[in-house]
C-alpha cells in the first residue's frame, strides 16, 4: 500500500507541531523518520496512524482518502516503544486478540486463529513461548511479540514508534536486523520513528529527516549521510569537520586550502562553512602544498576503519579523519605525531542565522 501525505500541519493551541509536511511512500518501503526530540515525528505517525487528527492536510493509503477514517478503519499496526502487552493473557491470546475482536462475519475459525498464531509465532522465533505470560519474557522477546500480534490482522501499513528504544544496544541491533529481514520477507509499508541515526542509516530504504515540524531531507542512506542538504543534516547524522573560511571565484579559501564549490557561482563572495565527513579527509606524512599542518591526538581503531583525531597548528581547531586500516597501517602513524590534512571534498553552505 503507498502513502501519500499531503500538506499536512498540526497545532497544539498556538505551537506548531508540523509544518506542511510532503511524502510519497512507496508500496513495500520500509521509511525512517529521524529527528531529534521534539520534530514531530511521534505526531506524524500518530497522525497517519489515526490517533491523531491533523490540523489541515491530507493522507492517502493507494488511491483513497483516509484523512476522515478512524485508527481501526485504517487497518493499520503499530508497535510503540512501551506497547503494553496485556498482562493477564498469554503471548498466544496477544497475538491471537486482533483476529479474536473482529466481527463475527469476518472471524477466522479457531483452527484458522491457532494455525495464524503458530506461522507468527515461527516468525518472530517464540513457538516455545506461546503459554507464557508477558512478565516472563525478555523486553526484546515483548517486542517480538507485539510485532507479531500488530501483524496478526494482516496490516497493509505497520507504523513503529521507537519500537526497539528500551532495550539494550545489542538486542536492539539484533532486533533491527530482524525487523528488516522480516520486512523484506513481508513487503509490508512500514514507517518507523527513531532518534537513533544509526538505526536509521542500518534499516532504512529511505530516511526522511525532521527538525522543529518540518522535513529537512528525504534520501537513501547513502544520500542523507553523503549528501547532506544542511547544516542540520550534517550534524545531525553523524560527525562533521567546518571550514570557515571565504567563498571566491567559485573556491572556498580557507587559510592554506582552497577547495571547489561548485554550487555557487563566481560572482558570489562571502563568508562561509565547508563541510566535510571525516572519510573525506586526507592525510599525509609529508609536506605537500594545500596542506594544513595538524598533530595526531588520538587514534581509535573500529572494525576496518581507523579513525584519527587531529589538532590544526595554524587554527588550533579540532578535526576528525578516517581512513581504511591499509592505508593507517602503511603510514605507520603515532599519536602526537605530525601530519599534514586537506578535505578531499567539501560542501559549502552561506550562514544566514548562524553566526560563524
Ligand atoms: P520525541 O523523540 O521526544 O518523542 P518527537 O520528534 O516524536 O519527539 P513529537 O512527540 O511529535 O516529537 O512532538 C512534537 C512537538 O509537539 C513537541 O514540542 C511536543 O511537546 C508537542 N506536542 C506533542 N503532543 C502534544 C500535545 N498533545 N499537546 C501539546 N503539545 C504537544
Amino acid at each position: 500500500m503507498s502513502i501519500q501525505i499531503q500538506n499536512i500541519s498540526k497545532s497544539f493551541g498556538s505551537f506548531q507541531a508540523l509544518e506542511r509536511i510532503n511524502l510519497d511512500i512507496q508500496t513495500g518501503e520500509l521509511v525512517a523518520l529521524l529527528g531529534p526530540s521534539g520534530s514531530g515525528k511521534t505526531s506524524l505517525l500518530r497522525i497517519i496512524a489515526g490517533l491523531e487528527e491533523a490540523s489541515q492536510g491530507v493522507i492517502l493509503f493507494g488511491d483513497e482518502d483516509i484523512t476522515l477514517l478512524s485508527a481501526k478503519e485504517r487497518k493499520v499496526g503499530f508497535v510503540f516503544q512501551h506497547y503494553a502487552l496485556f498482562r493477564h493473557m498469554t503471548v498466544f491470546d496477544n497475538i491471537a486478540y486482533g483476529l479474536k475482536v473482529r466481527p463475527r462475519k469476518n472471524r477466522p475459525t479457531k483452527s484458522e486463529i491457532k494455525e495464524k498464531v503458530y506461522e507468527l509465532l515461527k516468525l518472530v522465533k517464540l513457538e516455545a513461548f506461546a503459554h507464557r505470560y508477558p512478565s516472563h519474557l525478555s523486553g526484546g522477546q515483548r517486542q517480538r511479540v507485539a510485532l507479531a500480534r500488530a501483524l496478526a490482522v494482516e496490516p497493509k501499513v505497520l507504523l513503529l514508534d521507537e519500537p526497539f528504544g528500551a532495550l539494550d544496544a545489542k538486542v536492539r541491533k539484533d532486533l533491527r536486523r530482524w525487523l528488516r529481514r522480516l520486512h523484506d520477507d513481508y513487503q509490508i509499508t512500514s514507517i518507523f520513528v527513531t532518534h537513533d541515526q544509526e538505526e536509521a542509516l542500518d534499516v532504512a530504504d529511505r530516511i526522511v529527516v525532521m527538525n522543529e515540524g518540518k522535513i529537512e531531507q528525504i534520501g537513501t542512506p547513502e544520500e542523507v549521510y553523503e549528501h547532506p542538504n544542511s547544516p542540520f543534516v550534517y550534524h545531525f547524522l553523524g560527525n562533521v569537520n567546518l571550514f570557515k573560511g571565504r567563498l571566491h571565484n567559485g573556491k572556498l579559501q580557507h587559510g592554506e586550502f582552497e577547495v571547489e564549490a561548485p554550487e555557487f557561482d563566481e560572482t558570489v563572495s562571502t563568508d562561509a562553512v565547508g563541510y566535510a565527513r571525516p572519510h573525506d579527509i586526507s592525510i599525509k606524512r609529508e609536506y605537500r602544498q594545500d596542506y594544513a599542518a595538524a598533530k595526531i591526538s588520538y587514534i581509535h581503531q573500529i572494525g576496518a576503519v581507523v579513525q584519527v583525531e587531529l589538532i590544526r597548528k595554524d587554527t588550533g581547531d579540532f578535526l576528525e579523519a578516517e581512513i581504511t586500516k591499509e592505508y593507517f597501517r602503511s603510514l605507520d602513524l603515532k599519536t602526537g605525531e605530525d601530519v599534514y590534512i586537506k578535505p578531499k571534498q567539501l560542501k559549502v553552505f552561506v550562514p544566514e542565522d548562524y553566526s560563524i
